[in-house]
């Protein structure tokens, strides 16, 4: 632990990365208030941390309001709020564009009102999909991006860049210390194995035998980021005091670029080099590319991802197959 004792709220905890936060806040001696509505996150999530001393949960809509009174548990007042509460996977984003939009939009107001109350800086998990098929090449924060406004992943997209904007309004407009980050395609233990992501679909479909789905032609590119690398770059831009904090976006991702075949041959490779591939259509507004641009995270912080795709990837499989060994307790919505 590096920092003084911490009191944190953070929406989304049941989520992947909202899971994965929890365990390293409350590794390093905070306590972590978790808010989540299950709607894409799971409860097998809250209760890795049930019986921790230093963690709460309260089970909440964010889009209705935050309900955590200073005094609720031992009078803390917050630190941090950290606002991750947000469908993620284009599959799910999809099936709930509303609640999508409102999470995005009250949700980070509700966030961000419940931070300026507290004197409290806040973290907005923000992404790459703000700069939706970008036509700039790897992408800088600098980039306006380049978003279908009525298509098919706007629910998300739209709802993200809302987020960003109503957060550079209360920084600029209340003086609320805001942060934040644009999260790459992250991967890692914990993900819903029934997320429709590319990394659960292939991984799921190579231990079952195959054939591995690639959309299109499979020349669309992505880059991966193993979920601790992305946990630490959190915890560095979180633990910067207000005054070398920059309240611009924050680019968080592994540079390392793949085609979605070349990822599919990593897979392969890793479970059984004998399955076959096979193509299927690509969902309208496929962003073609997707490289993080980290010049910024890494002279602020100091930051660069350490874990490469191989390392991840095995770690990750190896949890899919852990699972797959237990009968399946994954809750339905
Ligand atoms: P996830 O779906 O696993 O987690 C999101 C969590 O938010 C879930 O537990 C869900 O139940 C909760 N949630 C959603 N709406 C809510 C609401 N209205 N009230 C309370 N809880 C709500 O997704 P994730 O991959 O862990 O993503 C976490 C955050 O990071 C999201 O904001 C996402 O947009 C962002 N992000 C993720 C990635 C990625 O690759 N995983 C990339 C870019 C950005
Ligand atoms: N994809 C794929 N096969 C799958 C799932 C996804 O080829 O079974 C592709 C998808 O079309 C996209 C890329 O993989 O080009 C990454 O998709 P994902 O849903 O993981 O995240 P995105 O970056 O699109 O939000």
């Amino acid at each position: 632990m590096t920092t003084a004792s911490k009191t944190i709220l953070l929406t989304g905890s049941a989520g992947f990365i909202g899971s994965h936060l929890t365990e390293r806040l409350l590794a390093d001696g905070h306590t972590v208030i978790g808010v989540d509505n299950y709607i894409s996150g799971q409860p097998a999530n809250t209760a890795l941390f049930a019986d921790h001393p230093n963690f709460r949960f309260i089970r909440a809509d964010v889009s209705e309001g935050i309900p955590y009174k200073a005094g609720a548990f031992g009078g803390q007042t917050l630190d941090h709020v950290l606002h991750f509460a947000s469908p993620a996977s284009p599959p799910h984003y999809q099936q709930f564009p509303i609640e999508t939009l409102m999470v995005g939009a009250q949700g980070t107001q509700h966030a961000l009102e419940l931070a300026h109350a507290h004197g409290a800086p806040l973290l907005l998990a923000s992404t790459s999909e703000v700069y939706g098929d970008p036509q700039v090449h790897p992408q800088p924060e600098s980039y306006w991006g380049h978003v279908n406004p009525n298509g098919l992943r706007s629910c998300y997209d739209e709802a993200k860049r809302y987020a960003e904007a109503i957060t550079f309004a209360y920084h600029r407009h209340h003086g609320v210390d805001t942060r934040v980050i644009r999260i790459f395609n992250t991967y890692g233990p914990r993900m819903r194995p029934d997320d429709g992501r590319v990394v659960t679909n292939l991984i799921g479909q190579a231990l079952a035998g195959g054939p591995l789905t690639v959309y299109g032609d499979g020349q669309q590119t992505r880059s991966f980021q193993y979920v601790t690398d992305l946990v630490d770059g959190i915890v560095a831009l979180m633990d910067l005091p207000e005054a070398a904090a920059v309240h611009d976006p924050v680019n968080l991702g592994n540079p390392d670029e793949y085609t979605i075949l070349q990822f599919a041959q990593v897979i392969r490779e890793l479970i059984d080099p004998g399955l076959a591939i096979i193509h299927e259509p690509l969902p309208a507004d496929d962003p073609r590319q997707r490289k993080p641009d980290i010049t910024r995270a890494r002279a602020l912080l100091g930051w660069v991802p350490t874990v490469d795709l191989h390392t991840g990837l095995r770690r990750t499989v190896e949890e899919f197959r852990r699972q797959a060994a237990v009968p399946a307790t994954l809750p339905q919505q």
